[in-house]
């Protein structure tokens, strides 16, 4: 039997370092990703301003699994059905499939604003941000960041850190809050941190084209720019047809496939959607190890009915933003800020790394970051 895992982000890795513990070591474990690395990309914005820390925060894929063999290749489609994928060097016939491919970025066809725009979502992104960033920071002049979510406002703080006089950072979003998917409390905290580093916010203003020198909004209002930032939200990977296809709380995608993280929009067992973020992705990656498990040892004894499937639920642990050099956190119904909440920030950075087992780099960021803020 073989089982293969598509993309080897937060979802893919935590499930394939739980398959290689929970399945038999007859079954053939492969992990896909198109890169050699593995990037913690909810920190990634950090690099902007500590370019250093891309060294952290990028790991080998090999070395974080153990008997699972890394595939290096693009994947081009896959049926969740038969289990077939086509990679772009060849095809790979697996018998499960967990498909953590993430998602892009989207731009919505709007027009000019790809072409325009920076997004961020690895670290090429961040050291592209930083590059010009240098050159507005020398001359002056606006730096708009479009779209208030987690990437959205902690780019926007870690620009304001770093800005000097004559240069503005302005976010704006098209609905009427900041962190619009998130908890009142924690989107008036952010606000009030935002407009304390001097980020200078607008809400409700949907955009609909840029050209070189402007953003154009859909009440035919504008701003001019001298750098565009684009962090307007997600869509599927191209090998998912651009979809983020929604699944039940069992996570299941196909009579063979399992769809985890920001690759699907996943309906827990309340009901509810859960958040793309990277701790929903871990979360979900046990649910998903527990159902191909079972679905493996349903195969191999033959068929007949089949097996219950554990179900996902979401659960809030908090939230946590980091702020240029401060950071807000909502932990339970409390709003926390200041130094406790940056080192909340940093324990739950280097929590992770050490959790997919890269003791190493969760060490060295969390003395990179001790060194950076001088604390
Ligand atoms: C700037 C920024 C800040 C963020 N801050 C937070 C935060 O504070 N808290 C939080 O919880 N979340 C945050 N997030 C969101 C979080 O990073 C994502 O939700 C998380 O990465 C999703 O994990 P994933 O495993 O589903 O996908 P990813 O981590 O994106 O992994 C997908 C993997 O699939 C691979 N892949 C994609 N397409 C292909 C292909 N065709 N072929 C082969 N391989 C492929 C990629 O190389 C990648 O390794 C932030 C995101 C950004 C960009």
């Amino acid at each position: 039997m073989h089982v293969a895992v598509l993309g080897a982000g937060y979802a893919g890795i935590s499930l394939a370092r739980k398959l290689e513990r929970s399945l038999p070591s007859t079954v053939e474990v492969t992990v896909v990703d198109e890169r050699s690395d593995h990037l913690v990309q909810h920190l990634v914005h950090r690099v902007v301003s500590h370019p250093s820390l891309a060294e952290e925060l990028t790991i080998p894929i090999a070395d974080l699994l153990g008997r699972a063999d890394h595939r290096q290749s693009e994947v081009l489609d896959f049926d969740p059905d038969t289990g077939a994928v086509e990679l772009v060097d060849g095809a790979l016939d697996a018998d499960l499939l967990a498909v953590s491919l993430g998602a892009q970025t989207a731009f919505y066809d709007l027009p000019g604003v790809h072409e325009h725009a920076t997004p961020l979502k690895r670290v090429d992104h961040a050291e592209e941000i930083r590059a010009d960033f240098e050159t507005v920071n020398e001359h002056g002049g606006r730096v708009v960041v479009a779209g208030a979510g987690l990437s959205g406002i902690q780019i926007a703080g870690e620009l304001a850190a770093m800005a000097s006089d004559g240069v503005e950072i302005r976010l704006v979003e098209r609905l009427d809050t900041v962190a619009p998917a998130f908890p009142e409390a924690f989107q008036r905290a952010v606000a009030e941190e935002l407009d304390a580093r001097g980020v200078h916010v607008e809400t409700g203003r949907g955009v609909e084209s840029a050209d070189d020198e402007q953003l154009v909004f859909d009440d035919g209002d504008s701003v001019t720019y001298d750098q565009l930032i684009w962090t307007g939200g997600i869509t599927g990977q191209d090998a998912a047809g651009g979809q983020r296809p929604e699944v039940r709380a069992d996570l299941r995608l196909g009579d063979r496939a399992f769809a985890v993280g920001d690759a699907a929009r996943v309906v827990d067992a309340d009901g509810q959607p859960a958040p793309a973020s990277a701790q929903t992705a871990v979360r979900q990656a046990d649910v998903a190890a527990t159902n191909l498990q079972r679905l493996a040892e349903h195969h191999r004894d033959g068929g007949g009915f089949e097996p219950r499937l554990e179900r996902y639920r979401y659960t809030e642990l908090g939230w946590l933003v980091s702020i240029g050099d401060g950071a807000v956190a909502q932990v339970g119904g409390q709003i926390v800020r200041g130094q406790a909440a940056k080192a909340l920030k940093t324990t739950v950075g280097a929590g992770y790394l050490g959790s997919i087992g890269a003791i190493e780099n969760a060490s060295e960021y969390v003395w990179e970051k001790v060194g950076a803020d001088g604390e």
